[in-house]
């Protein structure tokens, strides 16, 4: 751990590369040399136009987005997205599937109904109710039962609460869209089978606030057209994501994020450290003789977020509290579920996950 730094587990905002941060901090007094910092460049200047343009590429390439795809940087969260997918992509008379997985995934199906409800938006549909067995997995394609001609399947890959995963897109007929918010480019993500794909930045990409949006261009060219253009994606393509002031800085921040991917060795060796990282902590709750439960199902682990129970809360705060004592903070479980969750997402360093691995062997031998 660096000096002054602590193994912070947050499911996001979320630890970001040493290296990264370092460049942060220059750029915030003056930024490649102009002699202005990175929050005080106008959008419109050459600079900033080079440094989205530069971001779109490392995005294209990082992702394997060709030119049928448009590469748009939008705001408001994923949350925001919930509202404005069916807002542009399910018409009144038609229906969108969304499998509930997890606290995100409800979110959306919650915020889909209330623009039903309004009369904004069609009508969504559950393919899979995940609620019934405590969210402790994605659904395999047996379990799936799809709206004939739904006018989209709606999913999340990775369900950052629970720590559970697909670990395959689902096959479905509908054209699939994706909110790969908690596992942007830690594994691969076979674009040829998705049409939309998301994701808020603060867990792999960077800053709060931005969200990342690949979508088709054919998609785009059906989407509802009477939007005003803060709520359009189409807008946002035409205008280069410009339709008013972007999100600057998280656009310069996200493209350091994706080159610090590509030159760590890109998401093959983020996926095989993820996997070695994650594999760590799973062998801890495993070796433990039920002392941690697992909230995930074995074959769904998610390799980002590591959720698991002790025996009691009271030994859930305990084990919180004492990690926190040795420099290991924010692994209190999502609030409305509780528990222990380790978030290691691309830049969480190896050391912190070693250091709570045997963390949790020694919490186990002294209060089991
Ligand atoms: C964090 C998260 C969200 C919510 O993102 P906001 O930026 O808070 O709107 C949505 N989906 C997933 C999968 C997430 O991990």
């Amino acid at each position: 751990m660096a000096t002054g730094r602590k193994f912070n587990f947050s499911a996001g905002p979320a630890t970001l590369p040493e290296s990264v941060l370092a460049e942060l901090r220059e750029a915030v007094w003056s930024v490649d040399g102009t002699g202005i910092g990175l929050l005080e460049h106008s959008h419109r200047a050459e600079w900033f136009m080079r440094v989205a343009a530069d971001t779109e590429a490392a995005v294209r390439a990082a992702f394997g987005a060709g030119e049928d795809w448009s590469v748009t940087f939008m705001q408001g969260g994923a949350s925001l997205h919930f509202n404005l997918l069916p807002l542009n992509f399910l018409p009144l008379d038609a229906v969108a599937d969304y499998p509930d997985t997890d606290v995100w995934s409800a979110k959306a199906i919650r915020e889909g109904r209330a623009l039903h409800e309004a009369g904004l938006c069609g009508r969504v549909a559950v393919p899979f109710d995940g609620q019934t067995s405590d969210y402790d997995h994605a659904p395999a394609q047996t379990e799936l039962r799809c709206s004939p001609q739904a006018a989209y399947f709606h999913y999340c890959s990775n369900n950052t609460v629970r720590g559970t995963r697909f670990a395959t897109a689902p096959r479905v007929d509908a054209p699939l869209f994706c909110d790969v918010s908690s596992e942007a480019l830690s594994r691969p993500i076979d674009l040829a089978r998705h049409s939309l794909i998301y994701a808020t930045a603060q867990k792999n990409l960077g800053a709060a606030g931005l969200v990342l949006v690949l979508a088709r261009r054919e998609l785009l060219a059906r989407a509802r057209r009477d939007l005003p253009s803060m709520l359009s994606y189409a807008a946002f393509e035409k205008a280069q994501s410009m339709p008013n002031t972007p999100h600057t800085t998280g656009i310069w921040l996200l493209g350091r994020m994706v080159r610090w991917v590509l030159t760590e060795g890109g998401v093959a060796e983020m996926e095989r450290r993820a996997a070695h990282r994650a594999g760590l902590l799973y062998a801890e709750i495993d070796r433990s003789g039920g002392f941690y439960h697992g909230l995930s199902r074995p074959d769904c682990r998610s390799h980002m977020n590591v959720s698991f129970r002790l025996p009691s809360a009271e030994l859930d705060s305990h084990f919180a509290r004492e990690a926190a004592a040795q420099g290991m903070v924010t692994l209190e479980g999502h609030r409305e579920v509780g528990g222990i969750r380790a978030s290691i997402y691309n830049a969480f360093p190896l050391a912190g996950v070693q250091a709570l691995a045997s963390f949790m062997r020694e919490f186990a031998k002294s209060n089991g």
